[in-house]
């Protein structure tokens, strides 16, 4: 069967940045360098011949959900959690290329040693989500849940995707970092820190409320009605105290913005058009998605679940479009849908390109080291508490259907 992937047109969102619309959300948009024009038609050249030369002393990780101009390079792929992992067990490489977005970068900074250098071709590529709970904020609720009695009942964990500091803080607080693989178990762990899921303890859940919810509601059998959003910027949140007293988890008001983009009619409408069709999603969409679909797992699921699936198989996928679009290539085989009929490229992730790849290889071998990502000790030492809370956890959950 040829697989029927169609490739929706370019996003606008793509063009918008870099334009100095909006400053304070486009970190390092400036280039500290020359910047080989994307025309370049020896780019492709250019990238190989610098990693070739410097040969052991780099290595390059690639997120999936990176353009595949970047990912044939890299040394390895997979999630944020993976390529920290994999970053760590290189300790001889020199330098580790990050293709993938700030947090990231900063978690592999955090998990290698301090003679190593982790780069980041464009500091643009930042994460919204992550960018959704800065420290001021989380430190500020903290306070307020002190103040109003609760603080010492409550437990936070922060996704992966967050920034080293929010990891820092869940350190400091008794708290433990997850993955969209292990959430269930470390919330699990978390509650059991203050008396179980059953009592009357907390979990304060950062950055991402669809993550918080699917696992509290899904996983761990709480009511939705179990669930309150926290809002920074409102007093508690916007929440009573009564209503703190009644929640088991608190949610930070953050979302992933390509994962938020995909809507319950959009598994209506293609269940209506390919009847009998698999809808696998990921747990940053929202519930009502989540609910609606088949399976719902991590990136490394999805890319598991349709390596597995039957040949002549139907399925429709709700996660990073450049993803989607390599899995239908890789199985042309299997009958390959996206699930929302616009685009969605994470456009912070799609800041890494060629012409970045080439500048920051060739700089690296001309001596300097661009874009550097490096996270002051302290908050190295108290983000690895969490991070290493995290890998005591008992084993990393299957991602689940
Ligand atoms: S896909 Fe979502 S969570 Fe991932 S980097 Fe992009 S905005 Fe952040």
């Amino acid at each position: 069967m040829t697989q029927t992937f169609d490739e929706p047109s370019p996003s606008p969102a793509l063009l918008l940045l870099g334009e100095r619309r909006d400053p304070l959300s486009e970190r390092g948009v400036d280039c500290p360098g020359d910047l080989p024009a994307a025309s370049d038609p020896d780019l492709v050249a250019r990238a190989r011949a610098a990693k070739e030369a410097l040969g052991d002393r780099v290595f390059i990780l690639g997120h999936h959900y990176q353009r595949d101009e970047v990912i044939q390079f890299a040394d390895v792929t997979g999630d944020s959690f993976k390529l920290a992992r994999d970053a760590a067990g290189r300790p001889d490489a020199e330098f580790i290329v990050f293709c993938g977005v700030h947090f990231m970068a900063e978690s592999a900074d955090i998990l290698t040693s301090d003679a190593q250098a982790v780069v980041l071709p464009d500091m643009a590529a930042g994460c919204s989500m992550a960018d959704m709970a800065n420290i001021n904020q989380v430190d500020d609720a903290w306070a307020q849940l002190e103040e109003a009695g609760f603080a010492s009942r409550t437990v936070p964990v922060t996704y992966m995707n967050s920034t080293a500091a929010i990891k820092a803080f869940c350190g400091e607080h008794g708290g433990v970092v997850c993955t969209s693989s292990n959430a269930e178990v470390a919330v699990r762990w978390a509650f059991d820190q203050v008396g179980g899921v059953e009592s009357d303890g907390k979990v304060f859940f950062f950055p991402d409320q669809h993550l918080g919810r699917n696992t509290a509601v899904l996983q761990l059998g709480l009511d939705l009605d179990h669930c309150i959003v926290w809002d920074p910027r409102k007093p508690l949140g916007g929440n009573t105290p009564e209503a703190i007293e009644s929640a088991r988890m608190i949610l930070w008001k953050g979302h992933c913005s390509v994962h938020g983009r995909f809507r319950k009619e959009n598994v209506d409408a293609i269940r209506e058009k390919v009847p009998g069709i698999n809808v696998l999603v990921h747990p940053e969409c929202a519930h009502d998605v989540v609910t609606a679909a088949d399976y719902v797992g991590s990136t490394e699921y999805i890319i598991t679940t349709l390596e597995a699936a039957e040949p002549g198989s139907s399925w429709v996928i709700g996660t990073e479009l450049n993803l989607v679009r390599r899995l239908a290539n890789a199985h042309p085989d299997k009958d390959v849908h996206f699930l929302e009929d616009t685009v969605c490229f994470c456009s912070t992730m799609n800041r890494i390109d060629l012409p970045h790849l080439v500048w920051a290889l060739e700089s690296l071998l001309a001596g300097e080291v661009p874009n550097r990502i490096t996270v002051d000790t302290e908050t190295q030492r108290l983000a690895k508490i969490a991070l290493d809370r995290m890998l005591a956890l008992p084993a990393l959950h299957p991602a689940k259907d």
